[in-house]
C-alpha cells in the first residue's frame, strides 16, 4: 500500500503557530490538505510537504493513559522529577536543571527549541545542535477518525492525540527511557510524561502564561545518536490502537 506523509507548519510575522502531520493514501491526500489548511485560525505563511512514505513500521497500542491532578506547577514538577528519576537513574537535581531550561526557553538567548532536548543517563545534553534538537516525525494512527472519537468521548482533545502519537513513538525506541513535555502555549497547563507503559498527563506542570515549552527526551548513554535521529526524523509510523485509559 502506498502511503504519504503530508505535513504543514504555518507563521505569523515570522513566528510559528500552528503545524500538524498525517500519514494517508493518495485519495486522503486533498481532505487532509484542507484539515490542515483550516488549522491555523490565522497565518501569512503556510508550507505544506507531501511526501511517499517509503519506511514503515507498525504499533499495536499507544501508550496507556493516566490522569495525575497537582495544587500548583510546584508540586506536579517535583512529582514529574521523582518519576523520571525511577526510569533513568539520572539524579533529580540534574533532571531538575534541564526541566528548568525548558520553563525559561532552552535555545540560546532563552528561544523555545523546536524539538526535543536530548539527554542521556549520565546526565549530559547530546543532540546535534541544541537550539533545534531532534523532531519527532512522521507518526499517526491507521484510523485516525477512531481514535480521535474514542479520545474524545474519554473526554481528551485532538492535541492528547498527537502528543500521545509522538510519545508512543519517542518510547518505542529502545533508546528512550522517558519524555518530559510541557506546550509552548501560555493557556495550556497540562504537561506529560512518557514510561515505556504510560503517557502521564500531568496538571498544572506550567505556571499560566508562561509561553516556553519544550521538550526532554531521557536516553541511554549507550544510544546510538545517528540511529535515534533516523528513527525519529526520517521512519514512519502507524500506531493501531489506542492502550488502556486508567
Ligand atoms: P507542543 O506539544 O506542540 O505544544 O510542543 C511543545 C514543545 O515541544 C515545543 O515548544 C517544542 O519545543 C517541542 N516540540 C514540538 N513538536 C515537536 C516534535 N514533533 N518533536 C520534538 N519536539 C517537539
Amino acid at each position: 500500500m502506498i502511503l504519504y506523509s503530508i505535513k504543514m507548519r504555518a507563521s505569523k510575522q515570522g513566528v510559528h503557530v500552528s503545524g500538524g502531520e498525517r500519514i494517508a493514501h493518495k485519495s486522503q491526500i486533498k481532505q487532509v490538505i484542507q484539515e490542515l489548511v483550516d488549522r491555523p485560525a490565522e497565518f501569512d505563511f503556510m508550507n505544506i510537504k507531501i511526501q511517499r512514505v517509503e519506511n514503515l513500521k507498525h504499533i499495536e497500542k499507544t501508550l496507556n493513559i493516566q490522569t495525575f491532578i497537582f495544587q500548583d506547577h510546584v508540586q506536579a514538577n517535583k512529582f514529574a522529577v521523582e518519576l523520571i528519576t525511577r526510569y533513568t537513574g539520572i539524579d533529580q537535581k540534574v533532571i531538575h536543571r534541564y526541566i528548568q531550561m525548558v520553563h525559561t526557553g532552552a535555545g540560546e538567548g532563552g528561544v523555545v527549541m523546536r524539538g526535543a532536548m536530548l539527554v542521556d543517563s549520565d546526565g549530559f545534553r547530546r543532540e546535534f545542535d541544541t537550539n533545534r534538537g531532534v523532531r519527532t516525525t512522521c507518526v499517526d494512527f491507521e484510523d485516525r477518525e477512531a481514535i480521535i472519537s474514542k479520545l474524545l468521548t474519554a473526554g481528551f482533545t485532538t492535541r492528547t492525540a498527537d502528543a500521545l502519537a509522538i510519545a508512543t513513538k519517542n518510547l518505542n525506541s529502545r533508546y528512550i527511557l522517558a519524555e518530559y513535555c510541557i506546550s509552548d502555549d501560555p493557556d495550556y497547563l497540562f504537561g506529560y510524561i512518557a514510561t515505556k507503559e504510560s503517557y502521564i498527563r500531568i496538571f498544572p506542570m506550567k505556571e499560566k502564561g508562561n509561553p516556553k515549552g519544550g521538550r526532554i527526551y531521557f536516553i541511554r548513554k549507550e544510544a546510538d545518536i545517528d540511529k535515534l535521529y533516523h528513527y525519529l526524523e526520517e521512519e514512519c509510523v502507524l500506531i493501531k490502537d489506542l492502550g488502556e485509559i486508567r
